[in-house]
C-alpha cells in the first residue's frame, strides 16, 4: 500500500480534525512564544526574569531540604535499577513528607506549594532518582491532583484530594495499544446504564505510569457519539476510577530500558462500574481535558530535564579535571572542552526556560501551551544530548554500571543509568514529532484565523470578497512592517546583552516573513508539509530559548553575586542557538527534503531491501 493512499489520507483527515475539535481556541492570555513567531519580541512579558517571593520560596526551601535529606538517607536510585523496586519504606516516608500532595492545597490535607516549588522539587528528585521522579511527576502533574484541581467540583474534590496527603497513588490512562499519539483511535468505552446514572467501563489502556499501585486514575473513555455539525462526532469523556473496584485487572507488568523503579503496565476494565459524579469537565471533554491538564503537566519535564543535565555539568566537570590522558586533563583537550562548553551554556539556557515556564504557570496571566511544549521538547532533547557526551567524556567508565565501578573502588556516578532513564522523555506527554505539530498549529493559529473564510469553499463570494478586504487592511500593514530595520529595542537589558536581543527582533521578523510566505505558498497543503513546519518551529524554539537565556543572565547580572558571570554561558548559548538558526533558514531553500522523501517510499516499498543483507533477522 502507498504512503499517499486515499484511504489513508481521509483517514489522517479524521484524526485531524478530531484532534482539531479538542484543541483549547482562545488566547485569553498574552503568550511571549506565539508573537515570537509573528515579528514580535515582546520583552516585558518574560523580563525582568520572574523571580520567586522570599516567602514561597522559603516556603519550597523548607520541603527541599526535608526531601534531600530523606533521599540521602533512604534511597539508593542504583538499587532501585537493580530491583526495579521503590521500596516500601521510601514509599512511606515520601507520603509522611507530602510528597504525593505537593501542589494540593492545605485545606485538603496538600502542602499548597506552588508551581515553582513543585518543579524544583522534580528538579532535585530527577538529578538523583529517575524512577523516584517520574513516581511523583505521573501522579501529580497528570495523574488525577491536576485535572481534579483544575477542573473538579468541590464534592470531588472534597472525596479524592485529601486521599493524596495520606500517600495514595494516581495515574493518568490515555495511551491505549492503538491510539498512541492519535487519541481518535481510542477504544475504552464507557456506556450509560440505570438512565445514565452509571456508566460500564470496558477496555484497556496501555503504559499507564503508576497503574499498577493507583488507588485512583482518570481514564478517558469513548462515551456514545454526538451530532455536531450534521455528522456525528466520537466523544472521550474522563473518569475518576477507584482500583478496588471490581472490573479493574493489572494485566501486564511492562519492563524498559531504564526507569526500572516505576510501576507501569497493562490495565483493563471488565464492566467496571462507575458514577456519573466521577466524570471530570462533562461528557465528551474528556480529550479537552487530557490536552490542558498536559499543557502545565508537562512543565515537570523541563525542570527534570535541567536537574539532570546539571548533574551531568557536575560529573563532566569533575572528571575533566581529575582524567589526565596525553599529558593533560581531558578537560583541555580541545575536543572534550567544547563538549563542556555545550553542556554548561545549554544547561543554563534549560536552567532559564524551566523557571520562566514555571513562573508563568503560577502567574496564571500568560498562555502557556506553546511555551510549555517548546521548552519539553527543547529540554528533553538537549538534556539527552548532554547525558550522551558526558558518557563520551568518562570514556569507558560513563558505559560500566556505577555497582561495578564503586565495587572496583573507581569513581561510580551512575551515567549510563541516568542515559537510559531519561530517552523516555523524548517520547512521554507528546512525542517530539507530536510536539512540533502542536508548536506549528498554534504557532499558526492568528492567520488560520483570519485566512479561515478565503481557504473554505462553503464561504460565498461575497463573503471572502470582505474577508479579502480585511485581510489585506492587516497586512498591508503588517507584511511590511516585518522589512523594517530593527525596532526601537523595547527592552532594558544589560547592554552586553543587546546585540543578542537586535538579532531575537531581526530573526523573529524574518521568521514571521518566512511563515507567512510559506502559508501562501502550500495554503491548506502546509499542514502536510512537516519538513518545512519543523523548520519554522525549531527556529522559533530556538529564539525562545536565547530570550529566555538573556532574560535569566541579566537577571543574574543585576545581582552581581557570583553568578556575574552567567553573561559567558548566555553568551555562548546564543551564538550557538543563532548558528543553528541561520543553518534552519539556510535549509529552507537549500535542503534534501525530496530526496529525503522519495528514498522513505522507495524504503517502505521493500526497494533497499538488498541493504539489509548480511545480518542476523
Ligand atoms: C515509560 C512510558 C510511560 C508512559 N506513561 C504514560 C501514562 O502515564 N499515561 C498514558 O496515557 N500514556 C503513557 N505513555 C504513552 C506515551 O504517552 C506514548 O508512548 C506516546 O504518546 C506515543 O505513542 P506511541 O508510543 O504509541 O507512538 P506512536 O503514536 O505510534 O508514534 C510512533 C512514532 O511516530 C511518530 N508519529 C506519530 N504520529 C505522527 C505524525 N502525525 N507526524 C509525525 N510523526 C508522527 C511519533 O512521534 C513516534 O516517533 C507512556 C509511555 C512510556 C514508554
Amino acid at each position: 500500500m502507498s504512503l499517499y493512499d486515499k484511504n489513508i489520507s481521509e483517514e489522517k483527515k479524521a484524526s485531524l480534525e478530531f484532534a482539531e475539535a479538542s484543541r483549547e481556541e482562545k488566547w485569553t492570555y498574552p503568550s511571549f512564544a506565539l508573537q515570537i513567531f509573528h515579528g514580535r519580541v515582546d520583552w516585558p512579558l518574560i523580563h525582568p526574569f520572574p523571580v520567586q517571593s522570599p516567602a514561597d520560596k522559603e516556603k519550597g526551601d523548607a520541603f527541599l531540604r526535608k526531601l534531600e535529606t530523606f533521599l540521602r538517607q533512604n534511597l539508593d536510585p542504583n538499587e532501585v535499577d537493580r530491583t526495579g523496586e521503590i521500596p516500601e519504606g521510601v514509599m512511606k516516608g515520601l507520603a509522611d513528607l507530602g510528597a504525593f500532595a505537593i501542589k494540593i492545597p492545605e485545606e485538603y490535607g496538600g502542602l499548597g506549594l506552588s508551581q515553582v516549588n513543585y518543579n524544583r522539587a522534580i528538579h532535585l528528585v530527577a538529578s538523583y532518582c529517575g524512577s523516584t521522579a517520574v513516581l511523583l511527576s505521573a501522579h501529580q502533574s497528570i495523574g488525577v491532583p491536576q485535572p481534579l484541581k483544575l477542573f473538579g467540583t468541590q464534592e470531588q474534590k472534597r472525596k479524592y484530594l485529601p486521599q493524596f496527603a495520606q500517600g495514595t497513588v494516581s495515574a493518568f490512562a490515555l495511551t491505549e495499544p492503538e491510539a498512541g499519539s492519535d487519541p481518535r483511535n481510542m477504544s475504552t468505552t464507557a456506556t450509560p446504564i440505570e438512565d445514565g446514572r452509571f456508566y460500564l467501563l470496558n477496555g484497556e489502556k496501555l503504559w499507564c505510569t503508576n497503574g499498577l499501585i493507583a488507588g485512583v486514575i482518570i481514564v478517558m473513555a469513548v462515551t456514545p457519539p454526538k451530532i455536531v455539525d450534521g455528522k456525528e462526532r466520537k466523544q472521550i469523556t474522563a473518569f475518576i476510577v477507584e482500583t478496588h473496584q471490581p472490573g479493574f485487572e493489572i494485566a501486564h507488568q511492562c519492563r524498559f530500558m531504564g526507569l526500572h523503579g516505576i510501576k507501569i503496565g497493562v490495565i483493563r476494565f471488565h464492566n467496571l462500574k462507575v458514577p456519573k459524579e466521577n466524570i471530570i469537565l462533562s461528557e465528551g471533554e474528556g480529550l479537552k481535558l487530557a490536552l490542558t491538564t498536559l499543557n502545565t503537566g508537562r512543565l515537570t519535564l523541563p525542570a527534570a530535564s535541567a536537574g539532570v543535565a546539571k548533574w551531568c555539568l557536575n560529573v563532566a566537570r569533575q572528571w575533566s579535571v581529575k582524567r589526565r590522558q596525553w599529558g593533560a586533563p581531558i578537560g583541555e583537550h580541545e575536543s572534550i572542552a567544547l563538549k563542556l562548553g555545550y553542556i554548561a551554556s545549554h544547561t543554563f539556557a534549560m536552567d532559564a526556560m524551566t523557571w520562566l515556564t514555571s513562573a508563568m504557570a503560577d502567574d496564571k496571566r500568560r498562555d502557556i501551551r506553546l511555551e510549555a511544549a517548546i521548552a519539553k521538547d527543547f529540554c528533553t532533547y538537549h538534556t539527552w544530548r548532554i547525558a550522551d557526551e558526558t558518557l563520551q567524556i568518562r570514556g569507558g567508565q560513563g558505559y560500566e554500571q556505577a555497582e561495578s565501578l564503586a565495587k572496583r573502588g573507581m569513581d561510580s556516578w551512575a551515567v549510563e543509568r541516568v542515559l537510559r532513564d531519561i530517552r523516555v522523555n523524548l517520547i512521554i506527554e507528546g512525542t517530539t514529532e507530536i510536539m512540533h505539530l502542536f508548536v506549528a498549529r498554534e504557532a499558526l493559529d492568528p492567520h488560520l484565523n483570519r485566512l479561515k473564510p478565503l481557504l473554505n469553499a462553503k464561504t460565498s463570494l461575497t463573503e471572502k470578497g470582505k474577508t479579502f478586504l480585511e485581510l489585506s487592511q492587516h497586512y498591508l500593514v503588517w507584511y511590511p512592517g516585518l522589512w523594517l530595520p530593527a525596532r526601537k529595542r523595547g527592552n532594558a537589558l544589560d547592554p552586553r546583552l543587546q546585540p543578542q536581543a537586535d538579532y531575537i527582533q531581526n530573526a523573529s521578523c524574518r521568521l514571521a516573513r518566512e511563515t507567512f510566505h510559506q502559508i501562501l505558498r502550500h495554503q491548506k497543503k502546509l499542514e502536510a508539509r512537516q519538513a518545512v513546519l519543523n523548520r519554522i518551529v525549531d527556529i522559533g524554539t530556538e529564539l525562545f530559548a536565547m530570550a529566555a537565556a538573556c532574560a535569566y543572565a541579566d537577571h543574574l547580572l543585576k545581582k552581581q553575586e557570583k553568578e556575574a558571570n552567567a553573561l559567558d554561558l548566555a553568551d555562548l548559548f546564543c551564538r550557538t542557538a543563532s548558528g543553528r538558526v541561520d543553518g534552519l533558514f539556510r535549509e529552507r531553500r537549500a535542503n534534501c527534503d525530496a530526496q529525503g522523501m522519495s528514498v522513505a517510499r522507495k524504503l517502505l516499498d521493500r526497494q533497499y531491501e538488498w541493504l539489509e543483507n548480511d545480518i542476523i533477522k
